[in-house]
């Protein structure tokens, strides 16, 4: 995949990050992939993320600051250990956690977003996601 747009994370340099745009040959394979993980997707088994550019481009929020939010919410799914189909648990915790590791590594205006989207995204408010799944958190910011 080497003409891929490639980025890191400050929050685990180790992570291999992709951006796939339609211009890309690899694109068509990943698009079925996106269609049921929606704007990125992680091998839970390698630190890769791929990240789909075109849906990116349509978001109403600035790329780089949603990118970020993004790839931490990813990173958030390995270090929360979470395995096989993904649920709305899994969701919100890795949301929580992604906003929590945001503001750890002053990516603040993606962190914004995240709190401002939680919510919408995960049918409950940042103050309940706390207080039912804050404990799993611990050790992991
Ligand atoms: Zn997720």
């Amino acid at each position: 995949m080497g003409e891929l747009i490639q980025l890191t994370s400050k929050i685990d340099p180790k992570f291999n990050i992709f951006i796939v745009t339609p211009e890309d040959e690899e694109y068509e394979q990943f698009k079925e992939v996106f269609k049921t993980h929606g704007l990125a997707y992680t091998d839970l088994n390698s630190k890769i993320i791929i990240i789909d550019g075109e849906a990116l481009d349509r978001q109403k929020y600035d790329s780089m600051e949603l990118l970020h939010f993004i790839i931490s919410h990813e990173i958030a799914h390995h270090k929360l250990k979470h395995r096989g189909e993904y649920n709305k648990r899994q969701e919100a915790e890795a949301d929580l956690l992604g906003i929590k590791l945001c503001q750890k590594y002053n990516y603040n205006a993606s962190a914004k977003i995240g709190i401002k989207e939680f919510k919408n995204r995960n049918g409950i408010s940042l103050e309940a996601a706390e207080e039912l799944y804050g404990n799993r958190l611990l050790g992991l910011i």
